[in-house]
């Protein structure tokens, strides 16, 4: 994949999330002069989305909150706003983008920041009036007053979105059973030792969590009155069995899919997402992908599709300096958070692939951390109410410390004292 030969004149982002705003402040930033046109479907500036399974689905953060920039900085970075318009088509030979209003915009270099949508239910009765998702502005706008005539939701998947929004319908007083298809939480996105963790805060808050359990059908007369749910094995192959809930809300989370088909549409290689290099480039030189649509190698996490904001940002930093001429390997440490009830997560590298988790009790109720080691090496900590315990292992993790497990384990050993191995 090689980098354009010359520093491009018109830059077209199609996708208006939150790499986008960054990618912007970095074209302008890194001394991009040339017109800019970013081209958004939705009709909202790019705004974050963090607080929309979380603050702002419990009604406490303000709507103007969320965007990431104010308008004025489009107008004073001299961004062409073509938000509300969808681009169908990407024209790699006349190196022109086709918007749904007809109009075709011409690119020197084209950044395809498109992220991802959520993956829909698929069962009977998954288009009923009381089915929600979480994703956009727009989402949350319906979801809210469903939450305030609703007494008893059925979330379905038990990863961050489903765990957020158990925790915020419980915080408004419904009666909460969610679902999820393994046999633990967070299967994609946390260590199991994490999971158990969470498991043990929503049953404490009184989630009614269903492991293993999956929907079967919605049941209604034109809106959700009720949910047949039935056990999956292992295999996720479903059993004969299954139980009727009476519902008035069903909330899903069960993961996202990358927006990729403009670049299969226009034949540019996509695997989990649109493939690039450390670069942010694709195989067209004029063309470029960054935050949850990009598939790419991130130095000792192997080819991944990251889906959170330090992905987004870090990103979209090396996607304009890829853009415009001078190319850095973008291998930034994974991090995120997650706040459900009073515990706040917040994690290091990626629980992927490791042989050994220790426990680390932290100094206050409801802390703790837990330390994730692969073949020996640090590969990820994830703290609970402990930011310390956060901040020094992602340290460890990006210097490639690894301290000793058992002093670790050892919650009298002060961290700061522990020798590195
Ligand atoms: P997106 O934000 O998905 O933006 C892409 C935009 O492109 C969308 O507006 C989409 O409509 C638009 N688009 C797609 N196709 C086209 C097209 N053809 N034409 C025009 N426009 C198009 N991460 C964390 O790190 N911590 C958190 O606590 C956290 N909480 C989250 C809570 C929620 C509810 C959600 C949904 C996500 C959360 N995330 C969190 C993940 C984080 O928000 C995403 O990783 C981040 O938004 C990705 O940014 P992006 O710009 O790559 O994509
Ligand atoms: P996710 O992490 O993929 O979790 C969805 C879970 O739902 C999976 O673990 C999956 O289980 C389960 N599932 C799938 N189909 C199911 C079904 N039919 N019935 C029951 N369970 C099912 O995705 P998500 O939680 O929906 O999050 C979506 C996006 O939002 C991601 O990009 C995520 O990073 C982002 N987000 C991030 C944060 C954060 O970082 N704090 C917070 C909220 C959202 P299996 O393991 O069996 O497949």
């Amino acid at each position: 994949m090689a980098a354009p030969t010359e520093t491009p004149q018109r830059i077209v982002i199609v996708g208006a999330g939150h790499a986008s705003a960054q990618l912007c402040e970095s074209l302008r930033k890194g001394g991009h002069e040339g017109p800019i046109a970013l081209v958004g479907e939705e009709t909202w500036l790019p705004y974050q989305r963090p607080p929309l399974s979380k603050a702002y689905l419990l009604g406490d953060f303000e709507r103007e909150r969320l965007f990431v920039k104010p308008r004025s900085f489009y107008d004073e970075a001299g961004v062409d706003l073509r938000l509300g318009v969808r681009a169908l088509a990407v024209d790699r030979a006349a190196k022109r983008v086709l918007l749904s209003d007809g109009e075709s915009l011409p690119y020197d270099a084209l950044a395809l920041l498109t992220g991802a949508r959520v993956r829909p239910l698929d069962c009977p009765g998954a288009s009923l009036e009381g089915v929600h998702y979480v994703r956009g502005i727009d989402d949350i706008d319906a979801l809210m007053p469903a939450v305030d005539a609703a007494r008893r939701a059925v979330v379905v998947g038990g990863g961050y979105i489903g765990l957020e929004a158990a925790a915020v319908l419980r915080k408004r007083g419904l009666a909460v059973t969610l679902l999820h298809r393994s046999p633990r939480l967070l299967s994609r996105v946390a260590s199991v030792e994490t999971a158990r963790f969470f498991e043990a805060l929503h049953r404490e808050k009184g989630v009614d969590i269903r492991l293993g359990t999956t929907i079967r059908s919605i049941e209604g007369a034109g809106r959700v009155e009720r949910v047949e749910i039935e056990r999956r094995d292992a295999d996720h192959v479903a059993s004969d069995a299954y139980e009727a809930l009476s519902a008035d809300l069903v909330v899903a989370g069960i993961g996202v899919l990358p927006n990729q088909s403009l670049a299969v549409e226009a034949g540019l290689p996509t695997e989990d997402g649109i493939a690039v290099d450390e670069a942010c480039r694709t195989a067209d030189p004029a063309i470029f992908a960054a935050g949850d649509v990009a598939w790419h190698p991130h130095g000792r996490w192997g080819d991944v599709r990251l889906e959170s904001v330090q992905n987004a940002l870090d990103q979209a930093k090396a996607c304009a300096a890829a853009m415009l001429g001078d190319p850095v390997p973008y291998d930034a440490t994974p991090w995120f958070w997650s706040d459900q009830y009073d515990v706040k997560l917040q994690s290091a590298g990626l629980p992927q692939g490791y042989d050994r988790a220790v426990w680390r009790a932290g100094e206050k109720p409801r802390s703790g951390s837990c330390w994730l080691y692969a073949d020996g090496r640090l590969a990820c900590v994830e703290a609970m109410n402990d930011p310390r315990a956060y901040m020094t292992g992602k340290r460890w993790i990006e210097a490639g410390v690894s301290p000793d497990a058992a002093a670790v384990a050892d919650a009298a050993t002060p961290l700061k004292g522990i020798a590195a191995a």
